[in-house]
């Protein structure tokens, strides 16, 4: 039995450092604006996760009123999410991710991300893959005023026992 979820997240770029892509501090001398770390992979895969379990979204479990979550590396939401697949009874078959970029280039980033979150989701590293878009200069992500990802993922119902 399987079930996808998918997520979205966006940022404001803003003057600072550092940036966090999946757990990643990529060299730049901008970062991502947001209540938490503003880690946008993350943030998009949480919902994914949590929308293959039916159980919502992020706002949901973290809403960004609350004091406790301020500045909190999102690696938190994630492993929450996490446990909330588990206690439904699924695991993670896969996980695909697109991060939409026209600066920094994530080339050379894409596999240590993808090795990151493979870590974080504790699966295996070929069940995770990270790409990495420009805009060609259109909209928000084009004009350098926001970062974008999206994540979808799989996950099957674990055998019993
Ligand atoms: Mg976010």
């Amino acid at each position: 039995m399987f079930r996808v979820g998918l997520g979205h997240d966006r940022h404001r770029i803003v003057a600072g450092s550092p940036l966090i892509l999946g757990g990643v501090a990529i060299p730049w001398d901008r970062r991502l604006d947001g209540h938490s770390d503003a880690d946008i992979v993350l943030h998009a895969l949480t919902d994914a996760l949590l929308g293959a379990v039916a159980a919502g979204d992020i706002g949901d479990h973290f809403p960004n009123t609350d004091p406790q979550w301020r500045g909190a590396a999102s690696v938190q939401f994630v492993a929450a999410a996490l446990r909330i697949v588990d206690q439904a009874g699924f695991e993670i078959a896969n996980v695909d991710i697109t991060i939409h970029a026209e600066a920094p280039k994530l080339m050379a980033w894409k596999t240590q991300i993808a090795t990151s979150i493979a870590g974080i989701l504790n699966v295996p590293d070929d069940a995770v893959n990270v790409k990495a878009k420009t805009a060609e200069g259109l909209g928000p992500v084009g004009r350098l005023e926001a970062l974008d990802a999206d994540a979808i993922v799989l996950v099957t119902r674990k055998r019993a026992g």
